[in-house]
């Protein structure tokens, strides 16, 4: 008898199928190169990452300031042309513990995601790690600052940052 494998909707797979490989794995691992334009403002985001620098916008408009920076303000359409350095601490807006990486591999030792409202920004945040901090002492509202990697090693990504550490 054919193992059927619980499948919540649609057709459930049978072991036999995955056997004899008559459905699609994920073992395969294209060798891609790719490249895309970042655009003005993400641009000009890792660009001050590289320089150890955060990056935002303020909307002459109505004052908000965001990160990472936008060309026009979501509140009330506005071109932002104003470029702001930011301080690289911020607060944690929120954040979770998990056992799985993105790519969802189990792991024993929790990551801590988290987006942090970086100070002087309105009503925006980064999404970056937690670390040097037990997962039970991560509170909302903690002060984090950024750690960075020697200047040498950064390349423009938000990886330049590599997390936020609690604010002793
Ligand atoms: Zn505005």
């Amino acid at each position: 008898m054919t193992k059927q494998i619980p499948q919540p909707w649609g057709t459930p797979l049978k072991e036999e199928a995955l056997q004899k490989h008559n459905v699609l794995t994920v073992d395969y691992k294209p060798k891609v190169k790719y490249a895309w334009a970042s655009g003005i403002a993400i641009g000009r985001f890792l660009n001050g990452l590289k320089d150890g620098q955060i990056i935002g916008t303020r909307c002459d408009n109505c004052g908000r300031v965001v990160v990472p920076p936008r060309i026009f303000c979501e509140w009330c359409f506005k071109p932002t042309e104003s470029w702001v350095k930011l301080p690289d601490t911020g607060t944690v807006n929120t954040f979770s513990i998990s056992y799985i990486t993105a790519d969802t591999t189990r792991i024993k030792t929790p990551i801590i995601p988290a987006v942090i409202q970086i100070d002087e920004t309105t009503n925006a945040g980064l999404l970056h790690l937690i670390e040097n901090s037990k997962p039970d002492a991560v509170k909302i509202g903690m002060k984090v600052k950024a750690a960075w990697l020697p200047a040498s090693e950064r390349k423009g990504s938000i990886t330049d940052i590599k997390h936020f550490a609690p604010v002793r």
